[in-house]
């Protein structure tokens, strides 16, 4: 029986995709371990949203494989997820010790071929997006590592292409799953004892199959056995008031919302390509704080986009300010492969996004804290 440790960064969606690998794997007799150093394949699923974090992963990976070759072990290695699609091919050149390049929808390949690839000995590459990701999710679906809650992927990929997202590049276009699957799935860990409920997706408001999102909510909040259901990410141009009227009058849908405004000028809105001016952003809070009483509502921030001047910071800061978020997720930028705003010339000097970065972020403890 091989033994494989898998190993997840970035966000939910990665988690949920490395819970349905390991469940696929162990039904197919694989023995899933909680240290490198037993096993016999170890998988990193990685994310490609910021440089920092690939660093990190090409660095924790290149010491796993030096100390493996070391103790002449022969172990099998795999790139997988959002960073794998992104190096393709050239990730074997970056870090030859890598036997594995399989991004995120070709997981199912992945699953499908690892015997074959290990006994082979060969390299396999895996980034052309063919795999059948609906069987795949039904697959694993059953594996949950916490047992009262659990991530339910029900889009992938995005269409909106922000300037500054790596995102539909690398997950692809939006591909809503067909609400039976979801319905399934939602019960079958309902019978594992599982009884909260997220649904995720890169934009879940624009999900649309045989059901809209509002409708696949109201669907899964009248399933026996879901006691609490919350969903992200939800963008601002998709958001509406009847969203917040149905948090508001079901009683098993968390009061929770993370909408992200990335920034407060729309000047620097409109180079993102965010679709929403920011009077539009805070009327839709305003009206969720209005509709959802005690809602808690968090959001995502940039700073030191292209072009960002001390005025586009104010109007930020001025935003945080007004509406007053119970969580921000405050980031400094970076410029992405493939994406439009990495042609920008990144002109706001490293010095000038920590200045920024660190006034937000002491403001919003300071919020936090009252
Ligand atoms: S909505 Fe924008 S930031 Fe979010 S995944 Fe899509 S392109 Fe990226």
């Amino acid at each position: 029986m091989k033994k494989v440790y898998i190993r997840t960064f970035g966000c939910q969606m990665n988690k949920r995709d490395s819970e349905v690998l390991a469940g696929a794997l162990e039904r197919r007799g694989a023995e899933l371990v909680d240290d490198w150093e037993s096993a016999d394949v170890v998988l990193f699923n990685t994310c490609a949203v910021r440089k920092h974090a690939e660093d990190r992963v090409f660095s924790i990976l290149g010491l796993i494989a030096k100390k493996a070759q070391a103790r002449g072990e022969d172990k099998v290695f795999g790139l997988l997820g959002c960073m794998a699609q992104e190096w393709r091919d050239k990730a074997f050149k970056k870090a030859p010790y890598l036997d594995i390049v399989c991004g995120p929808n070709d997981l199912y390949a992945l699953v499908e071929n690892l015997d074959e690839i290990i006994a082979r000995g060969k390299k396999a590459l895996f980034v052309d997006g063919k795999a059948r990701v609906d069987e795949f999710y039904s697959d694993g679906a059953y594996f949950s590592e916490d047992r009262e809650h659990s991530f339910v992927i029900i889009m992938e990929g995005c269409n909106n292409f922000c300037s500054y997202c790596i995102v539909p590049y690398v997950r692809g276009r939006e591909r809503s799953r067909p609400s039976g699957d979801i319905i399934s799935e939602i019960k079958l860990l309902i019978d594992k004892g599982i009884s909260k409920i997220t649904l995720l997706g890169q934009n879940v408001n624009s999900y649309s199959s045989d059901l809209s999102f509002l409708e696949l909510l109201k669907a899964v909040s009248d399933i026996k056995g879901v006691k609490e259901l919350s969903f992200v990410t939800a963008h601002p141009k998709d958001a509406s008031v009847e969203l917040f009227r149905l948090m508001a009058e079901r009683e098993n849908i968390k009061k929770y919302l993370h909408l992200p405004f990335q920034a407060g000028s729309n000047r620097i809105l409109k180079l993102m390509n965010r679709n929403y001016a920011i009077e539009h952003y805070k009327e839709l809070v305003m009206a969720y704080r209005d509709i959802v009483k005690g809602g808690y509502l968090s959001t995502d921030v940039i700073v030191g986009f292209p072009t960002e001047t001390d005025e586009d910071f104010q109007a930020t800061f001025d935003v945080m300010k007004e509406l007053k978020f119970e969580t921000a997720y405050i980031f400094k930028y970076s410029p992405r492969p493939f994406s439009k705003a990495s042609k920008m010339k990144d002109n706001v000097p490293k010095e000038v996004k920590e200045r920024r970065h660190k006034i937000l972020l002491e403001f919003q403890r300071s919020i936090a804290e009252r």
